[in-house]
């Protein structure tokens, strides 16, 4: 996301605007309790597909709004479904996502992370206690008809959950019109809000590539050999060219070798070398052309240095991209909480990737992105420094509650 133009344009304060918006009573209450319910998850990571405590936490809480509560989609996945006054009157679904990162914390705070090596350095925990005090609220208070499917989605960082959840019929069995992503991004201004219509986010796959040679003594007898290091090499800086010479320059793509392994001594070359990396873009036809180009580059080598290669080629997320209509809605409920000012609406797409694409495929909706205003200093996204800011809870289960009540009036 390109955060430059981003600047708070609030006249009024984060309380005023949401007693304004004419649910402040309940959601200003509710923030005490969403601050505790996100301290926990916080001190209890949990990483992809092993979020069992943190379901059983979950499922404990929706149950006790009477929320009718559906586990095990998806593995440690959960639907919670809440139907009010005509459940047939229309559907949406509204998702979190629920895993933590395999990073050591580095801050001290009363309720840091208590599992070593693990953290939730991305903020889900505070998407699950938004998406809760949400459900909270509508289930006590909401003023609606239809049908709201609470998604808490497993494993986003891997981007395995989206697709186990999708595989276990998760909109055959919880059919829903739209579907509805939000997250925490830290450096837009605290409260605001940021999405686009069309294309917001990357696709993202990888790739992992044998290069196989023949290995020997290093200086002795070099035509008796095929260098698979020199083809790795050659190779990195190939596919370098894919992006900067086969792809237009006003589409984007971003290629990346991150991973090479390969020898384990000062002359002997190896037999074999081993690279990994991903790559992104914003549209299919540019994952296409990545992709082939890279296999044309390693058949290249094989004729040219005698090696020869393996690739596997995963296309394992694709592009976020947003409805015109839903996202339409969305801007308006935002709007409602923060004012319109500080919505933007017109933002560049980001390189970034999220598998709530695929819930996309499936159904029309839109992801959002609410400003954290957390400063750089203090870590972002990913970082062993970063914490969720508790001053947007409220915020961000406003802009649920209202994107609920502005699209399943109770008339
Ligand atoms: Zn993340
Ligand atoms: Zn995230």
């Amino acid at each position: 996301m390109n955060p430059g133009p981003f600047l708070p344009r609030y006249e009024r304060t984060r309380e005023e605007r949401i007693v304004d918006m004419g649910i402040g009573g309940g959601i200003v209450g509710l923030e005490s309790e969403m601050t505790v319910w996100r301290h926990h998850l916080h001190a209890h990571p949990e990483t992809a597909f092993q979020e069992w405590e943190t379901s059983d936490f979950l499922a404990e809480k929706l149950g006790s709004f009477g929320l009718d509560v559906h586990r095990g989609i998806g593995r440690t996945g959960i639907v919670a479904t809440l139907v009010r006054g005509h459940g047939h009157r229309g559907a949406i679904g509204l998702r979190a996502d629920m895993d933590a990162l395999n990073i050591q914390e580095e801050n001290d705070l009363a309720y840091k992370s208590t599992v070593s090596g693990k953290m939730h350095a991305c903020g889900h925990d505070g998407h699950m206690a938004m998406l809760l005090g949400a459900a909270k609220h509508l289930a006590s208070d909401g003023r609606f008809s239809g049908t709201v499917n609470f998604i808490f989605q497993p494993a986003e960082e891997t981007a395995g959950g989206a697709k186990t959840m999708l595989d276990d019929g998760l909109f055959q069995r919880f059919p829903v019109d739209s579907v509805f992503g939000l997250h925490n991004f830290p450096t837009l201004p605290e409260g605001s809000f940021a999405t686009r219509s069309g294309i917001l986010m990357a696709a993202f796959d990888t790739f992992d590539i044998t290069i196989k040679g023949i290995g020997g003594h290093a200086g002795g007898m070099p035509p008796n050999l095929r260098d698979p290091l020199v083809a790795a090499s050659h190779a990195v800086v190939m596919f370098q060219s894919i992006v900067s010479r086969n792809i237009e320059p006003t589409d984007a793509a971003v290629l990346s070798v991150t991973e090479i392994k390969g020898g384990m001594s000062y002359n002997v070359i190896p037999d074999n070398v081993l690279l990994r990396g991903c790559s992104r873009h914003l549209q299919p036809h540019v994952q296409d052309i990545v992709e082939t180009r890279m296999k044309e580059v390693l058949n290249g080598l094989e004729i040219s240095m005698g090696v020869s290669t393996d690739i596997r080629y995963q296309r394992e997320c694709p592009a976020v991209i947003n409805s015109t209509e839903e996202t339409q809605a969305a801007v308006q409920a935002a709007s409602v909480i923060a004012g319109s000012d500080n919505v933007y609406t017109d933002i560049s797409p980001v390189m970034g990737s999220d598998d709530f694409a695929l819930m996309l495929e499936s159904v029309p909706g839109t992801y959002m992105v609410i400003g954290a205003g957390v400063p750089r200093a203090n870590g972002t996204l990913h970082q062993p420094g970063f914490n969720f800011n508790d001053r947007i809870l409220s915020v961000g289960a406003g802009y649920w509650i209202t994107l609920v009540e502005s699209l399943l009036p109770e008339k």
